[in-house]
């Protein structure tokens, strides 16, 4: 990552975006707008245990032709100030070293990783389930909509939605956390679906 910016990325005279291979946008969107008065946008990542914020490399919008000493940002991993981080994780430091950047981090929302992060119902989760028929106000009030209802009623495990809902990652597409082919063939079946229908494919 940080090799392509050098050589390539900082030359750009318009806006930059970092994209995970595992991550889509769902939502019609313009860039441009978005970044509107900032110089960089991403998802948030945070040092476990701190409040210090560095950038998820999975996605990350930089304006090359105003963010302050381009050249200076630093992609890789490593310790940061004395805590390990992950890929991106040196991002903090460009932060602190160029207080006057216009930043802005967003959380993402994690999504069946647990019966916390579920949005099921009730009676749904006490029964460990992450698919659910009953939950579509639920998935309403929480601001999803279209195609997304549907989706999340499946219950797709362990998934992130980026940005203000705009992006939708896979999440561990290199299953680095060990789940089984098994696992992977039922989540890209529904994935698959969710986006070809977000793409208006129908089969
Ligand atoms: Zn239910």
């Amino acid at each position: 990552m940080q090799y392509s910016l050098d050589h390539y990325g900082f030359d750009h005279d318009d806006i930059l975006v970092l994209i995970d291979s595992d991550c889509f946008l769902v939502r019609p969107l313009s860039i441009r707008k978005y970044m509107e008065g900032w110089d960089i946008v991403s998802s948030r990542r945070t040092i476990r245990g701190t409040d210090m914020h560095y950038f998820w490399i999975g996605l990350v919008f930089l304006d090359i032709r105003t963010m302050p000493n381009k050249r200076t940002i630093n992609f890789n991993s490593g310790r940061v100030l004395g805590l390990p981080a992950d890929s991106a994780g040196q991002t903090h430091l460009y932060m602190i070293e160029n207080p006057d950047a216009k930043i802005k981090l967003v959380d993402r929302l994690r999504v069946n990783y647990d019966a916390s992060s579920s949005l099921a119902c009730n009676s749904c989760k006490q029964r460990h389930r992450f698919d659910c028929a009953h939950n579509e106000q639920l998935l309403r009030e929480a601001g999803f909509v279209g195609q997304e209802i549907p989706f999340l009623q499946m219950g797709p495990p362990i998934i992130e939605w980026h940005l203000d809902k705009q992006f939708f990652h896979y999440s561990r597409a290199c299953s680095w956390d060990g789940q089984s082919e098994q696992f992977h063939t039922r989540k890209i079946a529904m994935v698959k679906r969710f986006i070809e229908s977000v793409l208006g494919i129908t089969n």
